[in-house]
């Protein structure tokens, strides 16, 4: 059987499962693959001046949201012993962000939970489905108990 040579693991901060990280990191020890992470800053809609909303809504706090992220995740690829330069914080859609860096980085395995932030009452996640059905390499998605 070919071995995995490039993992992805797509964190998500909302909801961090520390098994499907020590789920990412064991394979890629035991497949001596190199380990990068993604998480995606979804793009949401925000509220237009137009529509004479409140100015306390209308600010766009997505480059605070894209630092924030950046440490976060930096400050997991130390814990987990992952380069600096294997880190993507992107900005978009996840499903499609994270299927997109794993195209062009011939990643050949993506780990996800099951379920986070839009799945809790699903059995599979929004974001780990769409995932499921972008991606062209093998998906992991790693099974979380609910509480
Ligand atoms: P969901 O489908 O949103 O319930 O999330 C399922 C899994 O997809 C999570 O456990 C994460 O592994 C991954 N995921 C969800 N949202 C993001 C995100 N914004 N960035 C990276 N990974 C994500």
């Amino acid at each position: 059987m070919e071995r995995y040579k490039h993992i992805l693991l797509a964190v998500d901060f909302f909801e961090p499962a520390q098994v499907v990280i020590d789920r990412a990191k064991a394979l890629a020890q035991t497949y001596q693959a190199t380990l990068s992470l993604i998480h995606v800053v979804d793009n949401m809609p925000l509220p237009d001046a137009g529509y004479g909303l409140d100015t306390a809504y209308n600010v766009d706090l997505t480059g605070e949201m894209i630092a924030a992220a950046k440490n976060k995740l930096s400050d997991l690829a130390k814990k987990l012993g992952v380069e600096q330069d294997r880190l993507w914080v992107e900005l978009g859609s996840p499903k499609l962000e994270i299927t997109r860096i794993a195209e062009e980085n011939q990643v050949d395995l993506i780990v996800v939970g099951s379920h986070g932030r839009h799945g809790f009452a699903l059995l599979l996640g929004s974001t780990a489905n769409g995932i499921l059905h972008h991606a062209k390499c093998d998906v992991l998605a790693v099974r979380l108990q609910d509480n």
